[in-house]
C-alpha cells in the first residue's frame, strides 16, 4: 500500500471514529463527549489500537463488548454470592430479600423460570402485577406474547429457555426500577446469568436492555444487532408489552428472533402465503 492511500485510509478511519463518537453522544451514552475534538495522527493510532483491543468494536460481523461489562467485583456486595453454583443454591442465598425498597411492596419476589441449563435465556425489566401476583416472570398479556413467540415463532417450549428479569420484585405502579434498586439486585442477575451459562441472551425492551449493557441509547438502535454481556451474546429486541401496543413492530422481533434462531442452529420455519 503506498504512504499516501494509507493516509487516505487512517483519514477516513479518524473521520468515521469522530463520527459515531457524535452519534453516540447525542443519543446521550455516558461518558463520550458531545462534540468530540477531531484525534491528531498520534491519537488516532490509539483510537485504532484500542478498537483491535475491542474497546470500541463497531462491527456487525462481532459481538459488541458490553462498554461496562460487570467484573467479580459486583459479588464482593453480597459475600459468599460467587460461591453459589446451581439456581437453587443462588435463590437460596437471595431467600426472603430486604435488601432494597421494593421488598415491602412486593407479594412475591420473582426469581425466574425454565431450564436450568437453557442455551436462551430472555430478560426482561421486572415483574408486572400478574407476575408479582404468581411468583413467575412473564405471565400476563405480554408474557403470553413471549410464550407465543417461543412456541410457535420458534417452536420451542416454553419449558426449554430460561426467563427471568432485572430485578425481582415489582416496583410499584410498574414504574421503572430506580438505580438503587437495579444495583442492588444486579449481582443476582449476573450469578444467574453465570449458573445457567446461556449461549445467547435476549434482552427484552428499553429498560432492561439499557441496564444490562450500561447504554442510554433507545431501543431502537439496538435491537437487531449482537452485542456482549459477561462473554454471551446478546440480541436486544422490543418487550412484548410493546408489541401488544405497537403490533406493527411484530416484523422487527421477529427478524431478531430469526437471528436468534440462526444462532442457535435452528430451521427457520418458512412463511405462510
Ligand atoms: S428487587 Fe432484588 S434486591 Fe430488591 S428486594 Fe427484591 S430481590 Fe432484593
Amino acid at each position: 500500500m503506498s504512504q499516501d492511500s494509507s493516509s487516505l485510509d487512517r483519514r477516513i478511519l479518524i473521520d468515521s471514529i469522530s463520527d459515531y463518537l457524535a452519534q453516540l453522544g447525542e443519543e446521550g451514552l455516558e461518558g463520550i463527549p458531545f462534540e468530540p475534538a477531531r484525534p491528531s495522527p498520534a491519537q488516532a493510532s490509539e483510537a485504532v489500537a484500542q478498537s483491535a483491543q475491542g474497546a470500541l468494536v463497531k462491527s456487525p460481523a462481532r459481538p459488541v463488548k458490553a462498554p461496562a461489562e460487570v467484573g467479580p467485583e459486583l459479588f464482593s456486595v453480597y459475600p459468599g454470592l460467587e460461591t453459589t453454583q446451581t439456581l437453587e443454591e443462588l435463590r437460596n442465598f437471595i431467600g426472603d430479600c430486604k435488601r432494597c425498597k421494593l421488598a415491602p411492596g412486593r407479594t412475591n419476589l420473582v426469581f425466574g423460570v425454565g431450564n436450568p441449563q437453557a442455551e436462551l435465556m430472555f430478560v426482561g425489566e421486572g415483574p408486572g402485577a400478574d407476575e408479582d401476583e404468581r411468583g413467575e416472570p412473564f405471565v400476563g398479556r405480554a408474557g403470553q406474547l413471549l410464550t407465543d413467540i417461543i412456541e410457535r415463532g420458534m417452536r420451542m417450549r416454553r419449558q426449554e429457555v430460561y426467563i427471568c428479569n432485572v430485578v425481582k420484585c415489582r416496583p410499584p405502579g410498574n414504574r421503572n426500577p430506580e438505580p438503587d434498586e437495579v444495583a442492588a439486585c444486579e449481582p443476582f442477575l449476573m450469578r444467574q446469568i453465570d449458573v445457567v451459562r446461556p449461549k445467547i441472551i435476549v434482552g427484552l425492551g428499553t429498560f432492561a436492555v439499557q441496564s444490562l449493557l450500561k447504554v442510554k441509547i433507545p431501543i431502537s438502535k439496538l435491537r437487531g444487532k449482537w452485542h456482549e454481556l459477561r462473554g454471551i451474546r446478546m440480541m436486544p429486541t422490543f418487550h412484548p408489552a410493546y408489541l401488544l401496543r405497537n403490533p406493527g413492530d411484530k416484523r422487527l422481533v421477529w427478524a431478531d428472533i430469526q437471528e436468534v434462531m440462526k444462532a442457535l442452529g435452528k430451521e427457520i420455519p418458512a412463511r405462510k402465503g
